[in-house]
C-alpha cells in the first residue's frame, strides 16, 4: 500500500470548490497532519457563505485555515496560473493533489489544467529565485470515479474526521435530502478500502511530472536498469 513515503516537505490540495478537498482527499489530508504541513488552496468561493463551511471542514480535518480565491469560476488565464504557482512556491509542498482531467465537472477539468501548468512554473528558476520542485502530482476522485487507481491511501484511522468534515457542508448536503453525499463518500471509501486491503481508503491517479524547461537534469540518469 502506498504510504506517500516520499513526502518530505508537505502536502497541498488545490481544488475548484469548497467541499472538493473533503470529498476527494479529506482522509488523506487528515492522515498526514501529524507529520507534515498540510494545506488547501480553493480556487473559487461561490456563494461566499461556502467559505465558512470550508473553514469548518478544514478544522474537522485538523488543518489550518485554507487559502481561498474569491473567483466565481475557474478560468485558465495566465494570471490565475501565476497566482496558483505563487501559492505552490509559498507552501513548498512535495505532494500536490488536484482534480482529474476526465472529471464530469468542467471546472474540475479546468483546475487540472491550471494546476499542471502551475506546478511546472513553480519549478522554474526563470520564474522564482527559490522555486518549488513538486515531487508528486496526485489526481483525486470527487464524483467521477477512477477506473484503475495508481495510489490507494489508507484513511481508516481518520474516516470519522472525514465524515465530520462532510457534515460541515450543510448547503451542499441539503441539495440531496436522501443523504447522497454522506452515503457516496462512505461507500467510495469502503470500495477503495476493499481494493487496498484495509477498511477505508482514498484513490488517486499519479500524474507524471513534466519537469521540462530548464530542468532536464532532474530526469537525468546513468542507467535505465
Ligand atoms: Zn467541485
Amino acid at each position: 500500500m502506498d504510504q506517500l513515503v516520499s513526502m518530505k516537505r508537505g502536502l497541498l490540495a488545490i481544488v475548484s470548490h469548497p467541499d472538493d478537498e473533503t470529498f476527494g482527499c479529506g482522509g488523506t489530508l487528515a492522515a498526514h497532519t501529524d507529520n507534515a504541513p498540510v494545506d488547501v488552496l480553493c480556487l473559487t468561493c461561490n456563494p461566499p457563505e461556502r467559505r465558512e463551511e470550508l473553514f469548518s471542514a478544514a478544522q474537522a480535518l485538523g488543518l489550518g485555515e485554507p487559502t481561498v480565491f474569491d473567483d466565481l469560476h475557474v478560468g485558465d488565464s495566465p494570471s490565475l496560473i501565476r497566482l496558483v504557482s505563487d501559492v505552490i512556491v509559498e507552501k513548498n509542498p512535495s505532494v500536490v493533489i488536484t482534480h482529474l482531467p476526465f472529471d464530469y465537472h468542467r471546472e474540475h477539468r479546468a483546475a487540472y489544467e491550471v494546476v499542471k501548468e502551475a506546478v511546472e512554473w513553480a519549478a522554474h528558476t526563470t520564474t522564482y529565485d527559490e522555486p518549488c520542485l513538486v515531487e508528486r502530482l496526485l489526481l483525486m476522485e470527487v464524483n467521477t470515479l477512477i477506473p484503475q487507481p495508481h495510489v490507494l491511501v489508507d484513511v481508516t484511522g481518520v474516516m470519522d474526521r472525514k465524515m465530520e468534515a462532510v457534515d460541515s457542508y450543510t448547503s451542499q448536503l441539503a441539495k440531496f435530502p436522501w443523504g447522497y453525499y454522506q452515503k457516496y463518500n462512505m461507500k467510495k471509501a469502503e470500495l477503495r478500502g476493499v481494493q487496498a486491503g484495509c477498511v477505508y481508503a482514498e484513490a488517486f491517479l499519479e500524474e507524471p511530472m513534466p519537469s521540462n524547461g530548464p530542468f532536464y537534469e532532474a530526469k537525468a540518469t546513468r542507467s535505465l536498469l
